[in-house]
């Protein structure tokens, strides 16, 4: 089993979910006693997103490149960055190192083409859901992403930031989740990322309509079938 490094803390809330899915996905693949190697790197979120709102995106990129060489240096074997907009300096990241990193959007635009579908609706954070580095991918893999409107996109973000990097999920902002959900699939969505690894907090297939792809925990079962080959 190969050692998997997580950079993560962004946020801690969902770098949780991370640990418990890999834990959980490694027991019931592997059986007995086994557990996943792990070097876990959770950083100060309030640091990440100083430099996200100020706009200091290359500052923000040159601390993932060091975080990420000091996870090689450790003896991490494969590299998996906890957080979607972050990808958005995924190369900057990787800048010097050798171990491979599996990008968030990569294993879950694989996942959706595996599923025979096309238009996945897109819930994330403004940078994911506005900027081209996220959507260019499921491009690339043939995808026609359906992003909600203004509004919606606000409201998303909102949610994330004041509440579920919180740790915090309430009925309300459940609610209006699945009315957003809603919206995508009226538009033409045929599936739905949960495009930002606090997503799951709130949607799942329990209470969205059309098949859910859930990024952390595609994530994470991506990074384990890396670690057992
Ligand atoms: N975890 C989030 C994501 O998947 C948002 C927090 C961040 O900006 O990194 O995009």
């Amino acid at each position: 089993m190969k050692t998997i490094g997580i950079l993560g803390g962004m946020s801690a809330a969902s770098t949780q979910i991370y640990y418990r899915e890999l834990c959980d996905l490694t027991r019931s693949r592997l059986g007995g006693l086994h557990s996943p190697e792990l070097l876990i790197r959770s950083l100060d979120f309030d640091r990440i997103e100083t430099l996200q709102m100020k706009g200091e995106w290359d500052a923000a990129g040159s601390l993932l490149n060091s975080e990420a060489k000091a996870l090689e240096r450790g003896g991490a074997e494969i590299l998996i960055l906890a957080t979607n907009t972050m990808h958005k300096l995924a190369d900057q990241m990787m800048l010097g190192i050798d171990i491979p990193l599996i990008h968030i959007a990569d294993a879950t635009a694989q996942a959706i083409k595996e599923a025979n579908l096309k238009s996945p609706g897109l819930m994330a954070t403004a940078f994911t859901m506005e900027q081209r580095f996220y959507t260019d991918k499921l491009i690339a893999s043939e995808l026609n992403p359906i992003i909600p409107n203004d509004e919606d996109r606000s409201e998303t973000h909102r949610i994330i930031y004041e509440e579920l990097c919180k740790n915090v999920t309430t009925q309300e902002s459940e609610t209006t989740y699945i009315e957003i959900a809603n919206r995508l699939v009226e538009d033409g969505a045929d599936s739905l990322i949960l495009g930002c690894t606090e997503v799951g907090m709130l949607l799942n297939q329990d209470n969205v309509n059309v098949p859910v792809f859930d990024t952390t925990l595609i994530h994470c079962s991506t990074a384990l079938d890396r670690s057992l080959e």
